[in-house]
């Protein structure tokens, strides 16, 4: 095992930047000269968060970038984030009119970056808090949901406390998404403009179940949203798992995400990351871009059904990724306790479409071995600070208002099991609870600025 060798004397930035690079004045126009306009655009309907996609892009092709970012920003205030991470091809470029006439899409992830970047730049804080309404919030966990449940709840008048169990704000937009799409410390830049609204305030190092009961927030509060996302790994479940150099890619990447010089990274030869999905592509290309010679991502089924997008894959292949499909791990190979080979068997869908062994094995050395097949909730700390709260295949059950069955306790984001594990779906699901929560209190939304009612700019 080395360490990040190849990227000693370069700082984050330049290690990382260059992945998805942004657009200037003049593509931006030249791009949003495309867009339709189209009239009940689908686009609109296919961003989980409902940004008036033609109104925005509008806005920018007549240089007014100001009010297609409070466009933007209105829906999803976290629109800076989610223009670099959205899986925009799954999304709303998926549903753009140009791609059903098999033309390009127009770019609306980075028309949408353009705007927010540009927006940011002028330090214009435009969102206030409301006039009180006397009610007080405590939100758990500062992520995409929380923030955004956050922010919302403040816009409407009511004070928030976020309980936050890490040293930093913003879940795993600052924890969690590849550092090419999140360089020049933007998780922390947006995070900074969410609490400008006012009305929020934030604990760090305050954990439900650890230093929190339901029970004393509920009694405390007015009302409770849960945003704690899902902190724990699922397990491979194959011989040898124990051995050192089988890691937990969305821990390595924090760990790459916070530290300070990379070339402090144990980096292997030899790499093999397991799973299909963009945490399996996000860190196979890190550690390509570290300095690891080989590295295999070897997936269980075909590409088709990877989670990652099409774009994620071509992205890790242009990156000198080899994606193996069709094999699963079936041991670990050790030597004095340490990993230094993955046995895999190749696999194959039996006559009922059931995806079976094939008896034929092979090992491919590996001294790092990645484990990207999902994360779960971490259960324990909920369930010790609320014995009562009902769980759905393992997740935060939910009603249509993203209620839970406790009385003044609500959940969004990833720790409940509705919708897909997105950034873009957290904030929605936070922006809902909390105007759910807001009106329970006996509060109106018709005090939301003209910005958010989509009225003006
Ligand atoms: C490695 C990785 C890469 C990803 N890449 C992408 C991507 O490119 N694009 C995309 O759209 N999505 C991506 N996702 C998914 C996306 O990050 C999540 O869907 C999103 O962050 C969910 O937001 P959340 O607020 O529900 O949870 P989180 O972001 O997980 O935030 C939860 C917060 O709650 C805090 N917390 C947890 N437990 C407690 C407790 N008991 N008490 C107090 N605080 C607590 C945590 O510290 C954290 O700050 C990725 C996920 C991973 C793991
Ligand atoms: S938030 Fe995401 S899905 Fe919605 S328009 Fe922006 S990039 Fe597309």
């Amino acid at each position: 095992m080395t360490t990040a060798g190849t990227v000693t004397g370069k700082s984050y930035d330049q290690v990382f930047c260059g992945l998805g690079e942004p657009l200037d004045l003049k593509r931006a126009q030249v791009e949003a000269s495309r867009c339709f306009y189209c009239y009940d655009a689908p686009c609109i309907e296919a961003c989980p968060t409902g940004i008036d996609i033609p109104s925005f892009i509008r806005k920018i092709g007549n240089g007014n970038v100001r009010g297609a970012a409070l466009d933007i920003l209105g829906s999803n205030i976290l629109g800076g984030t989610c223009a670099r991470a959205c899986p925009v091809e799954t999304l709303c470029q998926q549903a753009c009119v140009r791609e059903a006439s098999e033309e390009k899409p127009v770019e609306i992830g980075l028309l949408q970056r353009y705007a927010t970047d540009e927006f940011f730049k002028s330090g214009e804080k435009p969102f206030r808090q409301a006039k009180s309404t006397g009610k007080s919030v405590a939100v758990i966990g500062a992520g995409p949901a929380g923030l955004s449940a956050a922010h919302r709840l403040a816009l409407l008048g009511n004070s928030v406390t976020i309980f936050e169990a890490k040293e930093k704000a913003g879940g795993l937009n600052e924890y969690g998404l590849a550092p090419y799409k999140m360089t020049d410390d933007f998780a922390q830049k947006e995070v900074a403009f969410v609490m400008s609204v006012g009305g929020i305030k934030i604990e760090h190092g305050k954990a439900l179940g650890l230093d929190l009961k339901i029970t004393d927030l509920t009694s405390k509060f007015d009302a409770v949203f849960l945003g704690v996302g899902l902190g724990a790994v699922n397990r491979l479940g194959i011989p040898g798992e124990a051995a050192e150099g089988v890691l937990d890619a969305a821990k390595f990447i924090e760990k790459i995400r916070q530290v300070k010089d990379l070339a402090k990274i144990p980096v292997a030869r030899n790499v093999v990351v397991i799973g299909g999905g963009n945490t399996a592509v996000d860190i196979a290309i890190q550690m390509k871009k570290l300095g690891a010679e080989f590295v295999t991502i070897a997936y269980r089924r075909g590409v088709e059904q990877m989670g990652a997008t099409h774009h994620e894959q071509e992205l890790a292949q242009t990156h000198g990724v080899l994606i193996k499909t069709f094999v699963k791990p079936v041991g670990i190979v050790s030597a004095n306790g340490k990993a230094t080979g993955i046995e895999l068997e190749y696999t194959a869908l039996d006559g009922a479409g059931k995806l079976v062994g094939t008896g034929t094995k092979f090992t491919l050395p590996a001294e790092q071995i990645f484990k990207a097949i999902g994360q779960t909730l971490d259960s324990e700390n909920l369930v010790a600070s609320a014995p009562d709260l009902k769980f759905q295949g393992g997740k935060v059950s939910v009603n249509a208002d993203f209620s839970t069955n406790l009385a003044k306790v609500f959940a969004g984001g990833d720790c409940t099991g509705v919708g897909e594990d997105l950034t873009v779906t957290a904030v929605q699901q936070g922006k809902l609870a909390a105007e759910a929560i807001h009106v329970k209190l006996g509060g109106s939304l018709e005090s939301l600025p003209n910005a958010v009612l989509g009225r003006g700019n």
